[in-house]
C-alpha cells in the first residue's frame, strides 16, 4: 500500500514507499542549499546500499524456505518483507543485512584511503564509506524493528521461548523510541523525531503481529467459538427479541428455522420496536470449525460476529470479545508454558 513498483532484483520486487517522496524533496533542498550535484549523487548510491543490505537478509532468508514478497525501501532504511520468519534461521537472517553493509562499508573506506572521487569538492566513496557503517550500525540496535531486534529475539528466545522474547525486543524498541523522540525534541531534530516515530510503531506493529502469529498457531475456530449457541425464532417479534436479549446478554444471535440457520440478528441491526426478527436478520457469515484463526481473523474484518459450521450445520459462535478473551488465555498458557523449561 501508498508505494511504487521499480524493478526486480533475484526475483524479488523493490518498492518506494510514498513517504521516500519527503526524503527527495530535502535531498533536492541540500542540492540547491550547497549548490552542488553531489548530493543526488550520495542519495542515488545510498539508496543502492540499502537494497544491497536488503538483499543480504533475503539471500539468507531464501536458504530458510522463505518467500520474500518485496523489498519496501522507506526514507529511513528498507525492509525485506518476508511470508514468515522461520525461527532457526532467524540469527543469520538478522545479521546478513548489517554484515553486508560493513562489507561495502569497510571496502570503501580502504579503497578512499587510496583514490576517491570528488564531485564538487565532496569525497564521494568516503562518505558512502561511512553512510554504509551507519546504516549497518544503526540496524545492530538490540530493538525493533531495528534487525538488531531480530538478533536478540533470536538469542533470547532459546531462553524465554519467541513470544516473550519479541515482547522484551519490542519493549526495548518502545523505550529507545521515547529517548529518541524527546532528544528530536529538544534538539528540533525533524529526523531524529521521524526515526524515532518510525522506531515506535515499527516495533509496535512487530509485536501485534507476532502476538496474534504465535498465539493462535494451530488453534482452529472449533478451538475458540462459543459451542451451542442460543438462537431464535425468525417469527419472533423485536418487543419479544429485546426482552431476549436482556435476558441473554449477547449482542448478536443467529436465527433458526426448521433447524437450519436462515440469517443472523444483533444488537446493531435494530432500528425499530415493530416487525419480527425476520424483516431485521442479515446473511451470517460463515467459518469452517477447522478453519484457521487467521482467516477467521480476515473474515471478522467488517462483522462483530462469525458463525462456525460443520458439514453446513451450526456449531458455534465467535465474536470480537471472543477473540480478545481467547488470546488472553492462549497467552496466560504460553507463558506458563515457557516457565517450565
Ligand atoms: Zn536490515
Amino acid at each position: 500500500m501508498y508505494s511504487i513498483r521499480l524493478f526486480k532484483i533475484m526475483g524479488i520486487p523493490i518498492e518506494l514507499h510514498i513517504t521516500f517522496i519527503l526524503f527527495l524533496i530535502i535531498i533536492v533542498a541540500f542540492s540547491i542549499i550547497y549548490d552542488s550535484i553531489f548530493w543526488a549523487i550520495l542519495f542515488i548510491l545510498l539508496f543502492v546500499s540499502v537494497v544491497l543490505h536488503e538483499l543480504g537478509h533475503s539471500y539468507v532468508a531464501k536458504k530458510y524456505g522463505v518467500r520474500i514478497e518485496k523489498i519496501l525501501l522507506l526514507p529511513i532504511g528498507g525492509v525485506a518483507m518476508m511470508d514468515k520468519i522461520p525461527k532457526e534461521g532467524e540469527l543469520k537472517i538478522g545479521i546478513a543485512g548489517p554484515l553486508v553493509s560493513f562489507a561495502i562499508g569497510i571496502s570503501l573506506l580502504v579503497i578512499s584511503r587510496f583514490f576517491d572521487v570528488n564531485v564538487d569538492g565532496y569525497p564521494l566513496l568516503y562518505t558512502l564509506s561511512l553512510l554504509n557503517l551507519i546504516l549497518g550500525g544503526f540496524n545492530l540496535i538490540p530493538a525493533f524493528p531495528m534487525d538488531g531486534g531480530r538478533i536478540l529475539r533470536a538469542i533470547l528466545s532459546k531462553k524465554y521461548g519467541y513470544l516473550k522474547s519479541t515482547k522484551i525486543a519490542v519493549n526495548i524498541g518502545k523505550i529507545l523510541a521515547l529517548i529518541m523522540l524527546l532528544l528530536g525534541l529538544l534538539s528540533m531534530n525533524v529526523m531524529l523525531i521521524l526515526v524515532s516515530l518510525f522506531v515506535y510503531f515499527g516495533a509496535e506493529q512487530e509485536g501485534k503481529v507476532v502476538e496474534v502469529d504465535e498465539v493462535f498457531k494451530n488453534i482452529k475456530a472449533k478451538d475458540i467459538m462459543t459451542p451451542n449457541p442460543i438462537c431464535v425464532s425468525p417469527d419472533m417479534s423485536i418487543e419479544e427479541f429485546l426482552d431476549f436479549m436482556l435476558k441473554h446478554k449477547y449482542f448478536g444471535y443467529p436465527v433458526v428455522e426448521d433447524g437450519k440457520l436462515v440469517g443472523c440478528i444483533g444488537i446493531n441491526n435494530i432500528h425499530k420496536k415493530d416487525g419480527i426478527v425476520r424483516d431485521y436478520m442479515e446473511d451470517p457469515v460463515l467459518v469452517d470449525e477447522d478453519e484457521d484463526i487467521k482467516e477467521v481473523l480476515k473474515k471478522m474484518s467488517h462483522v462483530d460476529r462469525v458463525f462456525v459450521v460443520k458439514n453446513g450445520k451450526l456449531e458455534g459462535i465467535i465474536s470480537k470479545t471472543d477473540i480478545l478473551r481467547a488470546m488472553n488465555i492462549l497467552e496466560l498458557k504460553e507463558e506458563l508454558d515457557s516457565q517450565l523449561n
